[in-house]
């Protein structure tokens, strides 16, 4: 068995077909998705995250404000938020929060308040959190060292750092997940180091509806395709298909609390 721990599901890309891409998921026997809900939190983003997962058991939700919109983020989104963490049980991390200085497609000192702030109100709702970092690592490591509780954990989303940030990241509670990339046949230095990686710090996700792993990539991706970074784990830390989506679902289950049916 196996869980996603980061696709889009929600966005309007499966629109046209998103009960059969879940049950595409459900038949290669992945048992669990977590969706990030991200874009303008005033745009009704967020409450179709929520909604999705509200409406099946084997899908939860994660909303936050995603750093490319952290100029978007004002105390309206962060009423938003509260409330639907407060109203769904469903809702399970805050997140994806975090720096993205490779688009910059909020101001840098922007992303960073956003970033200290939505770690500030994760604590307080007791949530782990959902980190996006790109071509952030220093301020990020700053950021999580000061604002974040190591027992809170969460989840360095879609890792394509360097073995420091991964290191740092651990010791602040984090659990590592990679995507795709990992597949990608010029990922060599990622994949040494997933292979330092502990077993109980690893998690694998699709971050769909982008980064396609091999032999998929061109097309759309989606949750199904996570045994093939499972697949490429397994291989990397000299483990079968079966034990590595074990262990990935155990890490994810032991972090979120959450039974899967
Ligand atoms: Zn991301
Ligand atoms: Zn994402």
């Amino acid at each position: 068995m196996f869980v996603d721990s980061h696709a889009h599901i929600d966005g309007a890309e499966y629109d046209a077909d998103r009960e059969a891409v879940i049950q595409r998921a459900r038949d290669a026997s992945v048992r669990a998705i977590l969706t990030v809900g991200t874009g303008d939190p005033h745009s009704g983003a967020l409450e179709r995250a929520v909604r999705l997962a509200g409406a099946h058991a084997d899908i939860f939700a994660a909303i936050g404000t995603h750093p490319h919109d952290a100029r978007l983020f004002d105390l309206a989104a962060e009423e938003r938020i509260k409330s639907l963490i407060e109203q769904s049980p469903r809702v399970i991390a805050w997140g994806e929060i975090g720096l993205d200085y490779h688009y910059d497609n909020s101001p840098r000192e922007v992303q960073r308040e956003v970033f200290r702030r939505q770690l500030r109100l994760a604590r307080g709702a007791g949530l782990p959190v959902i980190i996006h970092t790109r071509e952030a690592e220093d301020d990020s490591i700053e950021i999580l060292r000061a604002e974040w509780d190591p027992e809170r954990r969460g989840i360095m989303h879609c890792f394509s750092g360097s073995q420091k940030l991964a290191e740092a990241t651990m010791e602040l509670g984090f659990l590592i997940s990679f995507a795709g990339v990992v597949t990608f046949k010029k990922a060599n230095d990622l994949r040494e180091v997933a292979a330092q990686v502990p077993l109980d710090r690893l998690l694998i996700e699709t971050d769909c509806p982008y980064l396609t792993p091999i032999p998929y990539r061109g097309r759309r991706n989606e949750p199904a395709h996570v045994v093939e970074v499972a697949r490429c784990l397994a291989m990397i830390h000299g483990k079968t298909l079966e034990v590595m989506g074990q262990i990935t679902t155990n890490n994810f289950t032991e972090l979120f609390k959450v039974n899967l049916h």
